[in-house]
């Protein structure tokens, strides 16, 4: 791993991703969104919301139903509605 690459198995979706992050031209758009992805990725795998659920245990695991992790993929849900409106939009323009 001393070029900095790694050898991994993908599974289909996993490649999607992937292939995805990579077809993204050098720009900032591009930073900024490796870096949004990164940030979801880790909230999604360990949530630790600061406020405590109704049974009085931090919210731990985006399972737990709790208010933010709510929010959170509301806003993860809105994101890709929209994205796949303005898709759309400009698919019917052309
Ligand atoms: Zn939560």
């Amino acid at each position: 791993m001393s070029d900095g690459k790694v050898t991994v198995s993908l599974t289909g979706e996993e490649w999607k991703l992937v292939s995805a992050l990579r077809g993204i031209p050098p720009s900032l758009l591009r930073e900024k969104t490796m870096a949004a992805v990164e940030a979801l990725v880790d909230y999604a795998r360990e949530p630790k919301c600061s406020e405590m659920q109704a049974d009085g245990v931090p919210c731990e695991t985006v399972t737990a139903l709790c208010e933010q992790c709510l929010h959170v993929t509301w806003l993860v849900d809105s994101l890709r509605q929209r994205t796949l409106e303005a898709r759309k939009q400009i698919g019917a323009s052309n």
